[in-house]
Protein backbone atom coordinates (compact mmCIF):
# COMPACT_ATOMS: atom_id res chain seq x y z
CA UNK A 1 0.00 0.00 0.00
CA UNK A 2 1.09 3.70 -0.70
CA UNK A 3 0.69 6.10 2.02
CA UNK A 4 0.94 9.53 1.42
CA UNK A 5 3.90 11.26 2.74
CA UNK A 6 6.32 9.31 1.16
CA UNK A 7 7.84 12.09 -0.95
CA UNK A 8 10.67 13.40 1.18
CA UNK A 9 12.47 12.21 3.54
CA UNK A 10 11.22 13.30 6.88
CA UNK A 11 12.39 13.54 10.77
CA UNK A 12 11.21 10.83 12.92
CA UNK A 13 10.02 12.19 15.94
CA UNK A 14 9.01 9.52 18.70
CA UNK A 15 7.47 9.73 21.84
CA UNK A 16 5.39 7.71 24.50
CA UNK A 17 3.16 10.01 24.84
CA UNK A 18 1.37 12.93 22.35
CA UNK A 19 -1.19 15.05 23.21
CA UNK A 20 -2.96 15.04 19.11
CA UNK A 21 -6.23 16.74 20.40
CA UNK A 22 -7.96 17.51 23.73
CA UNK A 23 -10.65 14.36 23.19
CA UNK A 24 -7.87 11.77 22.56
CA UNK A 25 -6.34 10.70 25.94
CA UNK A 26 -3.05 9.57 24.83
CA UNK A 27 -1.01 11.89 26.65
CA UNK A 28 -0.50 12.63 30.96
CA UNK A 29 0.68 15.66 31.00
CA UNK A 30 3.77 18.00 30.23
CA UNK A 31 6.01 15.42 27.57
CA UNK A 32 2.84 14.44 25.52
CA UNK A 33 1.44 18.27 25.06
CA UNK A 34 4.99 18.86 23.97
CA UNK A 35 5.27 16.63 21.37
CA UNK A 36 2.01 17.84 20.14
CA UNK A 37 2.74 20.84 20.02
CA UNK A 38 6.14 20.34 18.27
CA UNK A 39 4.09 18.22 15.53
CA UNK A 40 1.19 21.27 15.59
CA UNK A 41 3.92 23.70 14.81
CA UNK A 42 5.48 21.59 12.67
CA UNK A 43 2.43 21.36 10.23
CA UNK A 44 2.29 25.08 10.48
CA UNK A 45 5.35 25.48 9.19
CA UNK A 46 5.58 22.64 6.49
CA UNK A 47 8.53 21.02 8.25
CA UNK A 48 9.02 17.09 7.17
CA UNK A 49 8.56 15.24 10.14
CA UNK A 50 6.34 12.01 11.47
CA UNK A 51 5.24 11.15 14.87
CA UNK A 52 5.80 7.89 15.54
CA UNK A 53 4.13 7.25 19.49
CA UNK A 54 1.79 4.19 20.99
CA UNK A 55 -2.12 4.13 20.30
CA UNK A 56 -3.05 3.88 23.81
CA UNK A 57 -6.08 2.50 23.22
CA UNK A 58 -7.14 2.60 27.09
CA UNK A 59 -5.75 5.87 27.48
CA UNK A 60 -4.04 7.58 30.38
CA UNK A 61 -7.31 7.76 33.03
CA UNK A 62 -9.94 10.29 33.55
CA UNK A 63 -10.06 11.69 37.35
CA UNK A 64 -13.20 11.99 38.92
CA UNK A 65 -13.00 13.64 43.44
CA UNK A 66 -15.20 12.61 45.32
CA UNK A 67 -16.75 13.27 48.62
CA UNK A 68 -13.65 13.61 50.43
CA UNK A 69 -11.49 14.74 48.07
CA UNK A 70 -9.72 11.55 46.90
CA UNK A 71 -8.98 11.21 43.51
CA UNK A 72 -10.58 8.68 41.75
CA UNK A 73 -9.46 6.84 38.41
CA UNK A 74 -11.90 5.92 35.42
CA UNK A 75 -10.43 4.08 32.11
CA UNK A 76 -10.52 6.43 29.30
CA UNK A 77 -10.88 4.16 26.19
CA UNK A 78 -11.05 5.64 22.78
CA UNK A 79 -11.77 4.60 18.97
CA UNK A 80 -8.58 5.14 16.58
CA UNK A 81 -11.11 4.26 13.98
CA UNK A 82 -13.03 7.67 14.53
CA UNK A 83 -10.07 9.93 14.61
CA UNK A 84 -7.38 7.73 12.08
CA UNK A 85 -7.07 5.36 9.53
CA UNK A 86 -5.50 1.88 9.76
CA UNK A 87 -2.97 1.46 8.30
CA UNK A 88 -2.55 -1.98 5.94
CA UNK A 89 1.21 -2.86 6.60
CA UNK A 90 2.20 -5.28 9.33
CA UNK A 91 5.59 -5.63 10.77
CA UNK A 92 6.86 -8.63 13.79
CA UNK A 93 9.30 -7.75 16.79
CA UNK A 94 10.44 -10.03 18.62
CA UNK A 95 10.00 -10.25 22.64
CA UNK A 96 11.17 -12.94 24.75
CA UNK A 97 11.44 -15.06 21.73
CA UNK A 98 7.87 -14.61 20.51
CA UNK A 99 6.86 -13.07 17.65
CA UNK A 100 4.48 -10.08 18.20
CA UNK A 101 2.78 -8.34 15.50
CA UNK A 102 2.60 -4.58 15.27
CA UNK A 103 -0.48 -3.06 13.20
CA UNK A 104 -1.06 0.54 13.14
CA UNK A 105 -2.82 3.87 12.41
CA UNK A 106 -2.30 6.97 10.23
CA UNK A 107 -3.11 10.22 12.38
CA UNK A 108 -3.13 13.29 10.49
CA UNK A 109 -2.23 16.62 12.58
CA UNK A 110 -3.89 19.20 10.00
CA UNK A 111 -2.68 22.94 10.08
CA UNK A 112 -5.07 25.79 9.91
CA UNK A 113 -2.62 26.60 7.03
CA UNK A 114 -3.08 23.67 4.89
CA UNK A 115 0.29 21.88 6.09
CA UNK A 116 -0.21 17.85 7.36
CA UNK A 117 1.76 16.19 9.80
CA UNK A 118 1.29 12.15 9.62
CA UNK A 119 1.56 10.32 13.16
CA UNK A 120 1.75 6.43 12.86
CA UNK A 121 0.05 5.15 16.14
CA UNK A 122 1.59 1.82 16.90
CA UNK A 123 -1.06 -0.95 17.52
CA UNK A 124 -0.69 -4.63 18.54
CA UNK A 125 -4.21 -5.38 19.22
CA UNK A 126 -4.55 -7.27 16.29
CA UNK A 127 -5.92 -10.89 15.52
CA UNK A 128 -2.53 -12.71 15.48
CA UNK A 129 -1.58 -11.68 18.71
CA UNK A 130 -1.87 -13.61 21.81
CA UNK A 131 -4.10 -11.84 24.42
CA UNK A 132 -1.11 -10.46 26.62
CA UNK A 133 0.43 -9.00 23.37
CA UNK A 134 -2.74 -7.30 21.92
CA UNK A 135 -2.41 -5.05 25.42
CA UNK A 136 1.00 -3.86 25.06
CA UNK A 137 -0.18 -0.89 23.52
CA UNK A 138 -3.62 -0.43 25.88
CA UNK A 139 -2.10 1.80 28.90
CA UNK A 140 -0.12 4.92 29.04
CA UNK A 141 1.60 4.53 31.90
CA UNK A 142 0.33 1.30 33.15
CA UNK A 143 1.71 -1.89 34.38
CA UNK A 144 4.57 -3.07 35.66
CA UNK A 145 8.54 -2.79 34.30
CA UNK A 146 8.07 -6.11 31.85
CA UNK A 147 5.25 -4.04 30.68
CA UNK A 148 6.98 -1.00 29.86
CA UNK A 149 9.90 -2.62 28.64
CA UNK A 150 7.61 -4.53 26.10
CA UNK A 151 6.13 -0.94 25.34
CA UNK A 152 9.67 0.38 24.67
CA UNK A 153 10.23 -2.54 22.15
CA UNK A 154 7.33 -1.86 20.23
CA UNK A 155 7.86 2.29 20.19
CA UNK A 156 11.76 1.91 19.35
CA UNK A 157 12.25 -1.50 17.32
CA UNK A 158 8.78 -1.52 15.70
CA UNK A 159 8.63 2.01 15.15
CA UNK A 160 11.26 2.33 13.02
CA UNK A 161 10.34 -1.14 11.13
CA UNK A 162 6.70 0.59 10.86
CA UNK A 163 8.08 3.18 9.15
CA UNK A 164 10.61 1.38 6.78
CA UNK A 165 7.69 -0.68 5.94
CA UNK A 166 5.42 2.42 5.10
CA UNK A 167 8.17 3.55 2.69
CA UNK A 168 8.74 6.69 4.95
CA UNK A 169 12.60 7.78 4.67
CA UNK A 170 14.04 9.47 7.79
CA UNK A 171 16.52 11.37 7.93
CA UNK A 172 17.08 12.17 11.67
CA UNK A 173 15.64 10.46 14.29
CA UNK A 174 14.66 12.14 17.29
CA UNK A 175 13.70 10.65 20.56
CA UNK A 176 11.74 12.84 22.47
CA UNK A 177 12.72 11.37 26.25
CA UNK A 178 14.34 7.86 26.58
CA UNK A 179 11.53 5.80 26.19
CA UNK A 180 12.31 5.25 23.05
CA UNK A 181 16.10 4.85 22.84
CA UNK A 182 16.06 1.08 21.30
CA UNK A 183 15.32 2.54 18.01
CA UNK A 184 18.86 3.46 18.42
CA UNK A 185 19.37 -0.38 19.30
CA UNK A 186 17.89 -1.53 16.40
CA UNK A 187 20.19 1.01 14.31
CA UNK A 188 22.91 -0.23 15.40
CA UNK A 189 21.97 -4.01 14.51
CA UNK A 190 21.22 -2.86 11.47
CA UNK A 191 24.44 -1.25 10.98
CA UNK A 192 26.00 -4.61 11.84
CA UNK A 193 25.10 -6.23 9.45
CA UNK A 194 25.89 -4.25 6.72
CA UNK A 195 29.16 -3.95 7.98
CA UNK A 196 29.98 -7.68 8.43
CA UNK A 197 29.56 -8.42 4.85
CA UNK A 198 32.95 -6.42 4.55
CA UNK A 199 34.65 -7.65 7.43
CA UNK A 200 35.54 -10.78 9.52
CA UNK A 201 35.37 -8.85 12.91
CA UNK A 202 31.89 -7.71 13.45
CA UNK A 203 32.25 -4.08 14.35
CA UNK A 204 29.74 -0.96 14.88
CA UNK A 205 29.36 1.57 13.05
CA UNK A 206 28.53 3.79 16.08
CA UNK A 207 29.37 6.71 14.35
CA UNK A 208 27.43 6.18 11.36
CA UNK A 209 24.23 5.11 14.26
CA UNK A 210 25.02 8.72 15.67
CA UNK A 211 24.59 10.81 12.90
CA UNK A 212 21.10 10.05 12.48
CA UNK A 213 19.51 10.67 15.97
CA UNK A 214 18.54 13.11 18.40
CA UNK A 215 17.74 12.65 22.26
CA UNK A 216 16.03 15.33 24.11
CA UNK A 217 15.81 14.45 27.72
CA UNK A 218 13.55 16.23 30.21
CA UNK A 219 14.41 15.07 33.91
CA UNK A 220 16.41 16.02 35.95
CA UNK A 221 16.26 13.59 38.45
CA UNK A 222 18.05 10.36 38.11
CA UNK A 223 15.06 8.34 39.35
CA UNK A 224 13.14 9.51 36.61
CA UNK A 225 15.41 8.20 34.11
CA UNK A 226 13.89 4.76 32.61
CA UNK A 227 16.15 1.71 33.77
CA UNK A 228 15.44 -2.18 33.54
CA UNK A 229 17.47 -5.04 35.31
CA UNK A 230 19.58 -6.78 32.66
CA UNK A 231 17.80 -9.92 33.81
CA UNK A 232 14.48 -8.59 32.48
CA UNK A 233 16.43 -7.06 29.23
CA UNK A 234 17.84 -10.22 28.57
CA UNK A 235 14.50 -12.11 28.37
CA UNK A 236 12.74 -9.77 26.68
CA UNK A 237 15.22 -8.70 24.29
CA UNK A 238 17.49 -12.18 23.68
CA UNK A 239 17.92 -12.61 20.16
CA UNK A 240 18.68 -8.72 19.12
CA UNK A 241 22.24 -8.21 19.72
CA UNK A 242 24.77 -9.75 21.82
CA UNK A 243 24.22 -8.08 25.58
CA UNK A 244 27.87 -7.57 26.35
CA UNK A 245 27.72 -5.75 23.22
CA UNK A 246 24.41 -3.59 24.16
CA UNK A 247 25.71 -2.97 27.73
CA UNK A 248 28.81 -0.86 25.87
CA UNK A 249 26.42 1.68 25.14
CA UNK A 250 23.82 1.23 27.55
CA UNK A 251 25.12 0.97 31.17
CA UNK A 252 27.06 -2.07 32.98
CA UNK A 253 24.44 -2.20 35.70
CA UNK A 254 21.41 -1.33 34.29
CA UNK A 255 19.87 -1.16 30.58
CA UNK A 256 19.77 2.27 30.92
CA UNK A 257 17.38 4.24 28.06
CA UNK A 258 19.07 7.50 28.93
CA UNK A 259 22.80 6.03 28.52
CA UNK A 260 21.45 4.21 25.77
CA UNK A 261 20.61 7.22 23.69
CA UNK A 262 23.10 9.34 25.11
CA UNK A 263 25.29 7.30 23.71
CA UNK A 264 24.21 6.44 20.47
CA UNK A 265 23.07 9.99 19.74
CA UNK A 266 25.24 13.41 18.16
CA UNK A 267 22.78 15.67 19.19
CA UNK A 268 21.17 16.13 22.66
CA UNK A 269 19.47 18.90 24.81
CA UNK A 270 17.94 19.47 27.88
CA UNK A 271 14.85 21.47 27.46
CA UNK A 272 15.91 25.19 29.56
CA UNK A 273 18.61 26.84 29.93
CA UNK A 274 19.42 25.56 33.27
CA UNK A 275 18.34 22.15 32.65
CA UNK A 276 21.06 21.78 29.82
CA UNK A 277 23.48 22.73 32.60
CA UNK A 278 22.08 20.16 35.27
CA UNK A 279 22.35 17.38 32.74
CA UNK A 280 25.55 18.39 31.63
CA UNK A 281 26.42 17.53 35.02
CA UNK A 282 24.71 14.78 35.44
CA UNK A 283 26.46 13.48 31.85
CA UNK A 284 30.17 14.21 32.02
CA UNK A 285 31.71 13.42 28.80
CA UNK A 286 28.17 14.40 26.74
CA UNK A 287 27.72 17.53 25.11
CA UNK A 288 24.04 18.55 26.51
CA UNK A 289 22.60 21.82 24.41
CA UNK A 290 19.96 23.92 25.58
CA UNK A 291 16.60 24.06 23.29
CA UNK A 292 13.92 25.99 25.73
CA UNK A 293 10.75 24.13 24.91
CA UNK A 294 7.99 26.39 24.16
CA UNK A 295 3.98 25.91 23.18
CA UNK A 296 1.92 26.02 20.49
CA UNK A 297 0.71 29.30 19.66
CA UNK A 298 -2.58 29.25 18.01
CA UNK A 299 -3.75 25.93 20.11
CA UNK A 300 -3.29 27.93 23.60
CA UNK A 301 -4.75 31.34 22.50
CA UNK A 302 -8.22 32.04 23.92
CA UNK A 303 -10.34 32.91 21.08
CA UNK A 304 -10.64 36.54 22.65
CA UNK A 305 -6.89 37.10 22.10
CA UNK A 306 -6.69 34.88 18.66
CA UNK A 307 -9.01 37.62 17.53
CA UNK A 308 -7.28 40.82 19.09
CA UNK A 309 -4.05 39.31 17.03
CA UNK A 310 -5.27 38.67 14.26
CA UNK A 311 -7.25 42.34 14.08
CA UNK A 312 -3.66 44.00 15.18
CA UNK A 313 -0.86 41.83 14.42
CA UNK A 314 -2.17 40.06 11.70
CA UNK A 315 0.23 36.67 10.88
CA UNK A 316 1.22 35.96 14.66
CA UNK A 317 0.50 32.35 15.02
CA UNK A 318 2.41 31.68 11.96
CA UNK A 319 5.43 34.55 12.80
CA UNK A 320 4.56 34.65 17.02
CA UNK A 321 7.79 36.70 17.07
CA UNK A 322 4.72 39.70 15.72
CA UNK A 323 3.69 39.62 19.26
CA UNK A 324 6.79 41.45 20.18
CA UNK A 325 4.76 44.61 19.01
CA UNK A 326 1.88 44.12 21.45
CA UNK A 327 2.27 47.79 22.94
CA UNK A 328 0.84 49.28 20.00
CA UNK A 329 -2.82 46.92 21.17
CA UNK A 330 -5.08 49.62 23.11
CA UNK A 331 -5.42 49.03 26.70
CA UNK A 332 -9.32 48.64 26.14
CA UNK A 333 -9.00 45.82 23.89
CA UNK A 334 -6.34 43.60 25.74
CA UNK A 335 -8.69 43.66 29.17
CA UNK A 336 -11.99 43.29 27.02
CA UNK A 337 -10.41 40.21 25.28
CA UNK A 338 -9.38 38.74 28.96
CA UNK A 339 -12.77 39.39 30.72
CA UNK A 340 -14.16 37.19 27.79
CA UNK A 341 -11.89 34.42 28.29
CA UNK A 342 -12.14 34.82 32.32
CA UNK A 343 -16.01 34.77 32.13
CA UNK A 344 -15.61 31.52 30.18
CA UNK A 345 -13.15 30.06 32.98
CA UNK A 346 -15.51 31.29 35.36
CA UNK A 347 -18.73 29.50 33.78
CA UNK A 348 -16.74 26.17 33.57
CA UNK A 349 -15.57 26.10 37.06
CA UNK A 350 -19.54 26.48 37.91
CA UNK A 351 -20.75 23.59 35.77
CA UNK A 352 -17.57 21.12 36.86
CA UNK A 353 -17.80 21.67 40.51
CA UNK A 354 -20.15 23.83 41.35
CA UNK A 355 -18.39 27.13 42.45
CA UNK A 356 -19.22 30.22 41.73
CA UNK A 357 -16.38 32.56 41.33
CA UNK A 358 -16.44 36.24 41.15
CA UNK A 359 -15.55 38.11 37.62
CA UNK A 360 -14.73 41.09 39.43
CA UNK A 361 -11.69 39.41 41.93
CA UNK A 362 -8.36 38.11 40.36
CA UNK A 363 -8.31 34.25 39.73
CA UNK A 364 -4.84 32.95 41.02
CA UNK A 365 -4.47 29.73 39.48
CA UNK A 366 -2.10 26.75 39.25
CA UNK A 367 -2.69 23.59 37.56
CA UNK A 368 -0.11 20.89 37.66
CA UNK A 369 0.95 17.09 37.83
CA UNK A 370 0.39 16.48 41.35
CA UNK A 371 3.47 15.15 42.69
CA UNK A 372 5.69 16.12 45.47
CA UNK A 373 8.37 18.14 43.39
CA UNK A 374 5.83 20.22 42.10
CA UNK A 375 4.93 20.95 45.91
CA UNK A 376 1.65 22.43 44.65
CA UNK A 377 0.75 22.42 48.33
CA UNK A 378 3.43 25.56 48.72
CA UNK A 379 0.41 27.74 48.66
CA UNK A 380 -1.81 26.42 51.91
CA UNK A 381 1.98 26.05 54.20
CA UNK A 382 -0.35 28.82 56.29
CA UNK A 383 -3.88 29.16 56.25
CA UNK A 384 -4.12 31.94 58.28
CA UNK A 385 -1.58 33.92 56.04
CA UNK A 386 -3.75 33.40 53.18
CA UNK A 387 -7.04 34.47 55.48
CA UNK A 388 -5.09 37.62 56.54
CA UNK A 389 -4.00 38.67 52.73
CA UNK A 390 -7.41 37.96 51.34
CA UNK A 391 -9.36 40.53 53.95
CA UNK A 392 -6.95 43.12 52.65
CA UNK A 393 -6.89 42.23 48.52
CA UNK A 394 -9.55 39.77 48.44
CA UNK A 395 -8.57 37.23 45.49
CA UNK A 396 -9.97 33.49 44.74
CA UNK A 397 -8.21 30.14 43.72
CA UNK A 398 -8.67 27.68 41.18
CA UNK A 399 -6.47 24.37 40.92
CA UNK A 400 -6.31 21.40 38.98
CA UNK A 401 -4.19 18.07 38.49
CA UNK A 402 -3.72 14.64 38.07
CA UNK A 403 -1.86 12.16 39.86
CA UNK A 404 -0.56 9.02 38.50
CA UNK A 405 -2.20 6.57 40.01
CA UNK A 406 0.66 4.97 41.91
CA UNK A 407 1.81 8.22 43.02
CA UNK A 408 0.42 7.61 46.67
CA UNK A 409 2.10 10.56 48.08
CA UNK A 410 0.34 12.67 44.75
CA UNK A 411 -2.61 11.34 45.58
CA UNK A 412 -2.79 12.12 49.22
CA UNK A 413 -1.88 15.88 47.84
CA UNK A 414 -5.01 15.76 46.22
CA UNK A 415 -6.71 15.01 49.36
CA UNK A 416 -4.77 17.36 51.65
CA UNK A 417 -5.55 20.49 48.80
CA UNK A 418 -9.23 19.94 48.97
CA UNK A 419 -8.84 20.00 53.06
CA UNK A 420 -7.18 23.29 53.02
CA UNK A 421 -9.95 24.71 50.01
CA UNK A 422 -12.31 23.50 53.01
CA UNK A 423 -10.41 25.15 55.30
CA UNK A 424 -10.77 28.83 52.74
CA UNK A 425 -14.53 28.36 52.87
CA UNK A 426 -15.64 32.27 53.70
CA UNK A 427 -12.51 33.44 53.27
CA UNK A 428 -11.37 32.68 49.98
CA UNK A 429 -13.74 31.51 47.08
CA UNK A 430 -11.60 28.16 45.47
CA UNK A 431 -12.53 25.71 43.04
CA UNK A 432 -10.62 22.28 42.59
CA UNK A 433 -11.19 21.42 38.78
CA UNK A 434 -11.88 17.44 38.32
CA UNK A 435 -9.99 15.51 35.25
CA UNK A 436 -6.82 18.16 34.40
CA UNK A 437 -6.39 17.67 30.57
CA UNK A 438 -6.04 19.87 27.56
CA UNK A 439 -9.30 21.45 27.63
CA UNK A 440 -9.47 22.42 31.58
CA UNK A 441 -5.49 23.45 30.61
CA UNK A 442 -7.02 25.77 28.04
CA UNK A 443 -9.86 26.94 30.30
CA UNK A 444 -7.05 27.95 33.14
CA UNK A 445 -4.30 29.01 31.30
CA UNK A 446 -6.43 31.67 29.22
CA UNK A 447 -9.22 32.62 31.95
CA UNK A 448 -7.12 33.19 35.32
CA UNK A 449 -5.07 36.21 36.27
CA UNK A 450 -2.16 35.10 38.28
CA UNK A 451 -0.07 31.86 36.95
CA UNK A 452 1.80 30.34 39.95
CA UNK A 453 4.46 27.58 39.73
CA UNK A 454 5.90 26.35 43.09
CA UNK A 455 8.22 23.58 41.95
CA UNK A 456 11.07 22.26 43.90
CA UNK A 457 14.45 24.06 42.43
CA UNK A 458 16.15 22.46 40.49
CA UNK A 459 13.78 20.02 39.57
CA UNK A 460 11.71 21.65 36.94
CA UNK A 461 13.64 21.16 34.36
CA UNK A 462 11.17 23.68 31.53
CA UNK A 463 7.31 24.06 32.55
CA UNK A 464 5.43 24.72 29.78
CA UNK A 465 1.58 26.04 31.19
CA UNK A 466 3.56 29.30 32.30
CA UNK A 467 4.38 30.14 28.52
CA UNK A 468 0.58 29.26 28.01
CA UNK A 469 -0.77 31.61 30.21
CA UNK A 470 1.61 33.97 28.46
CA UNK A 471 0.10 33.83 25.18
CA UNK A 472 -2.86 35.29 27.01
CA UNK A 473 -1.09 37.79 28.87
CA UNK A 474 -1.11 36.03 32.38
CA UNK A 475 1.64 37.06 34.07
CA UNK A 476 3.44 34.26 36.11
CA UNK A 477 4.19 33.98 39.34
CA UNK A 478 6.78 31.01 40.35
CA UNK A 479 10.03 29.85 41.55
CA UNK A 480 12.96 31.01 39.56
CA UNK A 481 13.60 26.93 38.01
CA UNK A 482 13.08 25.75 34.10
CA UNK A 483 11.57 28.63 31.61
CA UNK A 484 11.47 30.64 34.36
CA UNK A 485 14.80 31.83 34.72
CA UNK A 486 14.88 33.02 31.21
CA UNK A 487 11.66 34.42 30.96
CA UNK A 488 11.44 36.41 34.20
CA UNK A 489 11.82 39.72 34.50
CA UNK A 490 10.89 41.23 37.43
CA UNK A 491 7.48 43.35 38.00
CA UNK A 492 7.39 43.39 33.69
CA UNK A 493 6.94 39.85 32.72
CA UNK A 494 5.89 38.23 36.16
CA UNK A 495 7.53 37.42 39.24
CA UNK A 496 9.44 35.36 41.12
CA UNK A 497 8.91 33.28 44.27
CA UNK A 498 11.75 33.32 46.27
CA UNK A 499 15.66 33.36 44.67
CA UNK A 500 17.74 31.46 42.43
CA UNK A 501 18.67 28.89 44.95
CA UNK A 502 18.03 25.65 46.09
CA UNK A 503 14.71 25.68 47.47
CA UNK A 504 13.50 25.41 50.74
CA UNK A 505 9.50 25.33 51.74
CA UNK A 506 9.48 27.54 54.87
CA UNK A 507 11.41 30.10 52.46
CA UNK A 508 9.63 29.90 49.27
CA UNK A 509 6.36 30.00 51.60
CA UNK A 510 7.32 33.52 53.01
CA UNK A 511 8.44 34.72 49.99
CA UNK A 512 5.31 33.96 48.14
CA UNK A 513 2.84 35.41 50.75
CA UNK A 514 5.05 38.42 51.06
CA UNK A 515 5.02 39.52 47.24
CA UNK A 516 0.83 38.26 46.64
CA UNK A 517 0.32 40.76 49.96
CA UNK A 518 2.61 43.88 49.32
CA UNK A 519 3.22 43.74 44.89
CA UNK A 520 0.77 41.04 43.08
CA UNK A 521 -2.23 41.35 44.73
CA UNK A 522 -2.24 45.05 45.26
CA UNK A 523 -1.06 45.63 41.42
CA UNK A 524 -3.97 43.55 40.16
CA UNK A 525 -6.45 45.95 42.70
CA UNK A 526 -4.76 49.38 41.70
CA UNK A 527 -4.42 51.05 38.59
CA UNK A 528 -5.40 48.84 35.89
CA UNK A 529 -3.35 50.43 33.28
CA UNK A 530 -0.34 48.96 35.54
CA UNK A 531 -1.45 45.81 35.36
CA UNK A 532 -2.46 45.93 31.76
CA UNK A 533 1.65 46.62 31.23
CA UNK A 534 2.75 43.56 32.80
CA UNK A 535 0.09 41.72 30.62
CA UNK A 536 2.13 43.24 28.03
CA UNK A 537 5.05 42.07 29.07
CA UNK A 538 4.34 38.20 29.26
CA UNK A 539 2.92 38.81 25.75
CA UNK A 540 5.45 40.64 23.97
CA UNK A 541 8.71 39.42 25.76
CA UNK A 542 7.66 35.62 26.78
CA UNK A 543 4.78 34.31 24.38
CA UNK A 544 6.97 36.16 21.18
CA UNK A 545 9.76 33.67 21.98
CA UNK A 546 8.74 30.84 24.27
CA UNK A 547 6.53 28.99 21.34
CA UNK A 548 6.85 25.86 19.65
CA UNK A 549 7.60 27.63 16.53
CA UNK A 550 10.87 29.10 17.40
CA UNK A 551 11.71 25.84 19.48
CA UNK A 552 11.05 23.93 16.11
CA UNK A 553 13.08 26.11 14.08
CA UNK A 554 16.11 25.76 16.60
CA UNK A 555 15.87 22.13 16.21
CA UNK A 556 15.81 22.36 12.61
CA UNK A 557 18.55 24.17 12.47
CA UNK A 558 20.99 22.50 14.95
CA UNK A 559 19.80 19.21 15.13
CA UNK A 560 18.01 18.17 12.26
CA UNK A 561 19.89 19.99 9.23
CA UNK A 562 23.26 19.74 11.13
C1 LIG B 1 0.77 22.17 29.54
C2 LIG B 1 0.25 21.00 30.27
C3 LIG B 1 1.06 20.35 31.20
C4 LIG B 1 2.46 20.78 31.51
O1 LIG B 1 2.49 21.93 32.31
P1 LIG B 1 3.72 22.21 33.30
O2 LIG B 1 3.76 23.67 33.46
O3 LIG B 1 4.93 21.69 32.60
O4 LIG B 1 3.43 21.50 34.55
C5 LIG B 1 0.54 19.25 31.86
N1 LIG B 1 -0.72 18.82 31.62
C6 LIG B 1 -1.53 19.43 30.73
C7 LIG B 1 -2.90 18.89 30.52
C8 LIG B 1 -1.08 20.54 30.03
O5 LIG B 1 -1.88 21.13 29.13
Amino acid sequence: MIIPFVDRPRVGYFSMEIALAPEIPTYSGGLGVLAGDTLRSAADLRLPIVGVTLVHRKGYFRQEIDAEGRQVEHPAPWDPARYAEPLEAKIVVRIAERNVWIGGWLYVVHSHLGGQVPVILLDTDVPENSQGDREITHYLYGGDQTYRLKQEIVLGVGGLRMLLALGLQVRNYHMNEGHSALLAMELMRRFHLFDRRRADEPSYNLPGVRALCSFTTHTPIEAGHDRFDWALARELLGGYMDVDDLKKVAGQEQLNMTRLALNLSEYVNGVARRHAETSQRMFPGYRVRAVTNGVHPRTWTAPSFAALYDRHLPGWCNEPMLLVRIDQVPDDEIWGAHLAAKAALIERVKAGCGVVLNPELPIVALARRMTAYKRPDLLFSSIERLRAIARRHPFQIVLAGKAHPRDMAGKQMIENLHRHLRALVGAVPAAFVPNYDMRVALDLVTGSDIWLNTPQRPLEASGTSGMKASLNGIPQFSVLDGWWIEGCIEGITGWAVGGDVESENHRDAESLYDKLDEVVLPLWHGERTKWIAVMKGAIGKNASYFNSHRMLRHYAMEAYLR
